[in-house]
């Protein structure tokens, strides 16, 4: 059977990651989380006390840095320097320096140069802000995520509180739209709906509703 190329881009929390994992494990496919090597690297500079803002400092850093996506028990975990820190680079902190670290040109060629590595053999789902851009210009399907921000906000909420962590509501929307602003006016690989892409708006739908929509597609593609 023909193993396609998924590319899936969008802003923050609009449910890329459920969505990717879930498209992932109906299709027998590896998920991709890219933002998940991003933000591994991001804990590292903070946790190594440079500025972020640093691009020099932030650059020797990643030459001396090994991100790993590896598959365990049905989840992929991420590796920095050979230590899980799936969890790690998800926190505010984190959330919150991403974006300048992910500005950066070499630490965007580093990131991508892996991603095209583990994607080249098909049966992937890549889930980013550049994959059908970038990435992987010609990926079989490609789908842009949408959804409004108070979707994403409560989304995000509802994540936290979650693991413990109650955050007001409108400083998320703020950290969303604050991202989003600086992921879409990087100069490098800014997060752009890619010509071909399926725009896919999941503002009103359910995770069932939206996987299946994608899985549909991909088979279309897939049995073709
Ligand atoms: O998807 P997630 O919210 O985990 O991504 C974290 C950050 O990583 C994004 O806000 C963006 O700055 C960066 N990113 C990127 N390119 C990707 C994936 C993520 O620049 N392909």
């Amino acid at each position: 059977m023909k193993k396609i190329i998924i590319a899936i881009d969008g802003p923050a929390a609009a449910g890329k990651s459920t969505t990717a994992k879930l498209v992932a494990e109906k299709l027998n496919y590896l998920h991709i989380d890219t933002g998940a090597m991003y933000r591994a690297l991001t804990y590292k500079i903070l946790r190594e006390g440079i500025d972020p803002e640093n691009e020099t400092a932030v650059i020797e850093a990643l030459k001396n840095s090994k991100v790993d996506l590896i598959k365990e028990e049905n989840r992929i975990k991420v590796f920095l320097d050979n230590k899980d820190v799936s969890e790690n680079i998800r926190s505010i902190d984190v959330t919150n320096a991403v974006s300048a670290i992910s500005s950066y040109k070499k630490v965007r060629e580093m990131m991508v140069d892996i991603q095209r590595r583990i994607s080249k053999e098909g049966g992937v789902v890549l889930e980013g802000r550049d994959i059908g851009t970038v990435v992987v210009p010609n990926a079989e399907l490609k789908i842009f995520m949408i959804a409004g921000i108070e979707t994403r906000a409560k989304r995000r909420q509802k994540e936290l509180s979650e693991k413990g962590l109650f955050i007001d509501y409108n400083k998320i929307v703020n950290e969303i739209i604050e991202r989003d602003n600086k992921d879409s006016k990087r100069k490098e690989s800014p997060l752009r709906k890619a010509d071909d892409a399926i725009v896919l708006d999941t503002s009103n739908l359910s995770i069932e509703q939206q996987v299946n929509f994608i899985v549909k597609k991909a088979l279309e593609i897939i049995e073709n």
